[in-house]
């Protein structure tokens, strides 16, 4: 049995398993009541939901994670100590067995009363919070959640998966079957084919084959604490940057808002490597660390998160109006916003899908940097996005070309990009070029590009290609209900005064104008990259998300 080593007076040890003093104590006690606990009892269960916060008075308890082998300790709590990781703010079921060790006196605050004290003892809600933070990295670092996920690195399913646990912080066990010979073995005994990987084994019983994101979603009850028959203030969809800004600032002014989001929180910023030109950060931020900053804030304050779910449809006929879920069922809200963003385009290349995650990706984050370590890669685009890639993955590749379809690198790229690409030996620039064939058998083993200006196709063995060639706006669910220019984005305020070819039913239909971000539909407001006019950067659209619940809660007022 292993345990969190025993923290020193400075290390991230110390806050994640501090003491409260008789003072914080006192503040929780009018929240909480008074339970006498003896030895052996267990307080909570992996799967528990709405599991009850404690603090301990006196007397011991274990914090244990059940496993396939046996029980592993993660740490014993004494007097001042308290339960809890991010499950208690989340929302989301139990990741670990709490049990007594030695009888006393603890403190029970129900979900509810924890949630009050975070959001009025800013103290207390420092504390807490950065506990559960930890708690939750410290379990992900030592992978010690309820998902066991056997899958192989050359297979597009298994990344699908990683990247989906790994962005929605949720801790995982990840058994490599290329190289874990007695997991083969045991695959192969449960008759498990090779279309069938990645297996999922899920709160120790459940066995998914190659799972979709909403099916595991759904077994690790990320979505369970979520109401689908309540009318709220305010639906979000989407939670990429302006998506999780709106949440933390509508949550935090008190409105009653859910945010549905098809993948995982972070959105096109979740997929970047380091964002360095944003407020506030001067070494850089990973997408998916401002992400999950974001969601532990916005969770904070009370939003709910749902996961793994697709808005297909706006009923906008009527307020409140519904929002239509890819399983058919309908959620009411005063207001909206959409942040739905943009998503990748995808180059007409023969082969592309065939090896779409088996060498063909979409973004570079580490996982994705990880497989291709010292080894030869491309990055096809001239944007932010490509530039940043190229230089992100250069510190591990062996050498990266940067293949650009004209004969200059974006004008919207940033100048700091452009010197780090152009002055970075590892890179290795071609413009006017395009990658014209994708072989191999079943992982991508050799690329073919033509040179425009030599007029040469050269096929090189090459087993990575990032695809980084802009993006189109996430509206087809929007069509006929909303104003959109022609190119599908989003029309707002102002714009929406533009002579346009719309049919008269998606003209601005109240007699006040239409406020800055609202669309053709009062009380609905676009905001980031799916807004047409939109600036394509994080604090755009963060910002843009923060201005909306302003304006949400004027439409709110209206009569
Ligand atoms: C690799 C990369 C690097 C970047 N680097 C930088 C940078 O360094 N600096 C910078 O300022 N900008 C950068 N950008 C741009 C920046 O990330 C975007 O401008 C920003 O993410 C836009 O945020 P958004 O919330 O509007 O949309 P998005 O980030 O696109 O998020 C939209 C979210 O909505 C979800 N969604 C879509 N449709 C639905 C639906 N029907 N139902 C439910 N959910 C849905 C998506 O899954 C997604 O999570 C980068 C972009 C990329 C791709």
């Amino acid at each position: 049995m292993s345990s969190i080593p025993a923290p020193s007076a400075l290390d991230a040890g110390t806050q994640a398993f501090p003491t409260l003093t008789a003072a914080q104590i006192d503040r929780l006690r009018a929240v909480g009541e008074l339970r006498k606990v003896r030895p052996g009892e267990i307080l909570f269960e992996p799967d528990d939901t709405d599991v009850p916060f404690f603090v301990l008075l006196s007397g011991h308890m274990e914090i244990v994670q059940p496993s396939l082998a046996g029980e592993r300790e993660v740490v014993t709590h004494g007097p001042g100590g308290f339960t809890g990781e991010f499950t208690m703010i989340s929302g989301r079921r139990c990741l670990v067995r709490g049990r007594v060790t030695e009888a006393g006196d603890f403190l029970e605050i129900s979900n509810a009363g924890l949630h009050s004290i975070v959001a009025k003892d800013a103290e207390l809600s420092e504390i807490l919070m950065r506990a559960f933070i930890l708690r939750r990295l410290a379990l992900i670092s030592r992978g010690m959640g309820n998902v066991i996920l056997m899958g192989s690195r050359h297979c597009s399913g298994t990344l699908r998966l990683r990247e989906f646990l790994t962005r929605n912080a949720h801790p995982y066990t990840y058994i490599d079957l290329d190289t874990d010979k007695t997991s083969q073995e045991l695959l192969d005994r449960f008759d498990i084919k090779l279309e069938e990987v990645p297996v999922v084994i899920c709160n120790g019983r459940t066995v998914l084959r190659n799972p979709s994101t909403q099916v595991l979603a759904d077994c690790l009850g990320f979505n369970i604490s979520i109401d689908n028959t309540q009318i709220r203030d305010l639906i979000i969809v989407g939670a990429g940057p302006s998506g999780l800004a709106a949440a933390v600032y509508a949550a935090s002014e008190g409105l009653d808002c859910l945010v549905i989001e098809t993948e995982s929180p972070g959105g096109q910023a979740g997929s970047s490597s380091k964002i360095e030109n944003y407020l506030g950060f001067p070494t850089g931020v990973s997408g998916q660390e401002l992400a999950n900053r974001a969601i532990a804030q916005a969770q904070k304050f009370g939003a709910k998160m749902m996961i793994a779910h697709s808005v297909v449809g706006l009923n906008c006929d009527r307020r409140p109006y519904k929002i239509v879920l890819d399983n058919g069922s309908a959620l009411s809200a005063r207001a909206i916003v959409i942040s739905t963003g943009a998503q990748y385009k995808k180059p007409s290349t023969p082969n592309l899908q065939k090896f779409e995650g088996q060498g063909v990706y979409y973004g570079a984050t580490y996982i994705e940097s990880q497989l291709c370590e010292n080894e030869e890669v491309i990055v096809v685009g001239g944007g932010n996005s490509a530039g940043q890639a190229a230089v992100y993955l250069s510190q591990t590749a062996r050498k990266v070309y940067m293949l650009v379809r004209s004969g200059e690198l974006s004008e919207t790229m940033s100048r700091y990009l452009i010197q780090r690409i152009t002055e970075n030996p590892a890179i290795e620039l071609h413009y006017r070029t395009e990658i014209v064939s994708l072989d191999g058998d079943y992982q991508l083993e050799k690329v073919g590009w033509f040179d425009r200006a030599t007029g040469e196709t050269s096929v090189h063995p090459i087993k990575h290609v990032f695809i980084m060639t802009g993006a189109s706006p996430r509206t087809e669910w929007l069509q006929g209900c909303l104003a959109l220019d022609n190119n599908g984005f989003i029309l707002t305020g102002r714009d929406l005064d533009a002579p346009a070819d719309h049919p008269a039913s998606l003209a601005w239909p109240l007699s006040r104008p239409p406020q800055m971000l609202e669309t053709s539909l009062p009380g609905v407001f676009a905001v980031g990259d799916v807004r047409s006019g939109n600036v394509k950067r994080v604090a755009s659209a963060v910002g843009e998300g923060s201005i909306a619940i302003h304006l949400v809660h004027r439409a709110l007022a209206e009569p």
